[in-house]
């Protein structure tokens, strides 16, 4: 249906449509965890400090700017797809539901290599700085800090997009869902209270998964855990923290 909007409309369509993603899940996940239901949380408030007012303001501003560039990266997709150049298809008897769930994996796993280099390279000294300290300005993220982006690291991360769409055929609807687990995942990654079970990093292919204690270790120290989805890129470069199952022992064996 946003192949027939004008350019400026289907521009507007998207910056809504992705103000609502982020504002839906930060939105939700702040409320549950650090207002509704934060006396049956605070325990498990990771670095056992409060969120600051000032601090989510800001990650709320750098956000926003960065919903308006992948607004823009969503639009040229659009543009692309209609003109043809993309591998996107709308129906799943094209490619079958088989394909349809590979293809939802794949996309998983190329962006969590594609996250993790990206990363790796906006660490180097020379970069760090002008790109990448926007995000490092949450040493204690909240889940407002999903999207806190210089506006060139918002450009990097949007590349993802553009990446997909012409190496995989993807159907619309498993982008969509693709797009929801990106937000999720990465609002859960800043939430600051470490949510889940304790055996958690101990389950055969659930200890896969990042957590929430695994990116925050990221934002407290900056040298190790640079990985999104999942902890082997970090295992298999030596990049993971030392500390890492130690400290989610810690925070997820504390008394209420
Ligand atoms: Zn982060
Ligand atoms: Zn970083």
């Amino acid at each position: 249906m946003l192949s027939y909007l004008q350019p400026s409309d289907l521009m507007v369509q998207l910056v809504a449509t992705d103000f609502l993603r982020y504002f839906l899940a930060a939105g939700a996940a702040y409320l549950f965890f650090w207002v509704i239901f934060f006396e049956k949380w605070q325990h498990r408030v990771i670095q056992r400090k409060k969120l600051q007012s000032q601090k989510m303001w800001m990650e709320v501003r750098y956000s926003l700017s960065t919903l308006v560039i992948f607004a823009l990266v969503g639009t040229g997709v659009v543009l692309a797809k209609k003109a043809g150049y993309t591998l996107l298809y709308d129906d799943f008897r094209e490619y079958g539901w088989i394909w349809a769930l590979a293809s939802f994996a794949l996309a998983i796993l190329i962006h969590d290599a594609y996250f993790y280099w990206m990363h790796r390279l906006m660490h180097h000294p020379k970069i760090f700085r002008h790109v990448h300290l926007v995000h490092h300005m949450s040493t204690n993220p909240s889940p407002w800090a999903a999207y806190s982006f210089h506006p060139i690291e918002a450009v990097v991360e949007a590349g993802i997009l553009p990446l997909l769409v012409f190496l995989l055929p993807l159907h619309t609807g498993v982008l969509f869902v693709f797009l929801l687990y990106m937000i999720t995942r990465n609002v859960l990654g800043h939430l600051g209270i470490e949510f889940l079970p304790k055996a958690f990093v101990r389950i055969p292919f659930l200890k896969l998964h990042t957590t929430t204690t695994h990116h925050d270790l990221h934002h407290k120290e900056s040298s190790s855990n640079f990985g999104l989805y999942f902890t082997w890129w970090d295992r298999w470069c030596g990049t993971e923290h030392k500390r890492y199952r130690e400290t989610f022992e810690e925070v997820t064996t504390r008394e209420s």
